[in-house]
């Protein structure tokens, strides 16, 4: 079981997702990643290498935002290889995506999904290009097919189709400050409070949030949550809210 790390903060929280990853590291991973929201657009730094060097690379590659989400992969579909490492964005739909056309979905995910084949057939269909041969990447491509305004919407819509396991975090070009956390089979849990009590975090452990917070609020099977600045939202697997 690997790990994820998600943010929405006050302050460049890409040092926060490196170290956060760096104390999920003893889980183990073939390859990690990080993808912020930066300028309006989807931006992201992965490797195959270790969260040292990923963390490196985010420098180099001027990775910076208040808010962002990064990811250690245990490859259960394709190969350990950059390609297959997450985050994965959302590309189309349309011929010519996805070249021409930025993704507007970011997305981590730790488990399987098991109807992976279907739903890629379905999107498929409906124009979506997938890069990698991973199950993760039908979910970016699900919650982008059926977003209309509104991430948490769609994701609480995504989730209803998948089956397996997951734990996820994503967010969307079009909203900025807020990303959405789900899980079913994998664990996460939100922080609360940071250098300020606004901030916002989603982990696989509380471990990854040793010296950022220690309000943790440990979600439960079916549970989604619209993580934002100064406030949160939590809905359980009968939708209700918590
Ligand atoms: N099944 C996904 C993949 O192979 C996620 C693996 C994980 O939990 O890290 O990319």
């Amino acid at each position: 079981m690997c790990g994820i790390v998600g943010a929405v903060g006050s302050r460049n929280i890409v040092p926060v997702l490196v170290e956060g990853l760096k104390r999920l590291e003893y889980r183990g991973y073939d390859s990690c990643g990080v993808a912020v929201l930066q300028d309006g657009q989807l931006r992201r730094s992965r490797s195959t290498q270790r969260v040292a060097e990923l963390g490196q690379q985010t420098e180099h590659d001027g990775i910076a935002s208040t808010v962002g989400i990064a990811h250690t992969r245990w490859a259960t579909h394709g190969v350990p290889a950059v390609h297959n490492a997450h985050p994965h964005f959302s590309h189309g739909p349309g011929a010519d995506a996805p070249t021409t056309k930025p993704g507007r979905v970011a997305l981590v995910h730790n488990g399987i999904i098991e109807n992976h084949e279907e739903l890629r057939r379905e999107l498929q269909a409906k124009g979506y290009v997938f890069l990698s041969q991973t199950d993760t990447e039908v979910i970016a491509h699900l919650v982008d097919h059926l977003y209309d305004g509104d991430l948490f919407a769609a994701v609480k819509a995504a989730t209803a189709r998948l089956t397996g396991a997951y734990a996820i975090a994503v967010f969307h070009r079009d909203e900025p400050q807020r990303v959405i956390g789900a899980r079913q089979g994998s664990p996460l849990i939100m922080g609360v409070g940071g250098v300020d009590a606004s901030e916002r975090f989603l982990a696989s452990d509380a471990m990854a949030l040793a010296g950022v917070t220690d309000q943790i609020v440990y979600l439960e099977e079916g549970d989604v949550v619209d993580v934002q600045l100064g406030k949160y939202w939590l809905i359980d697997k009968a939708h209700k809210t918590v």
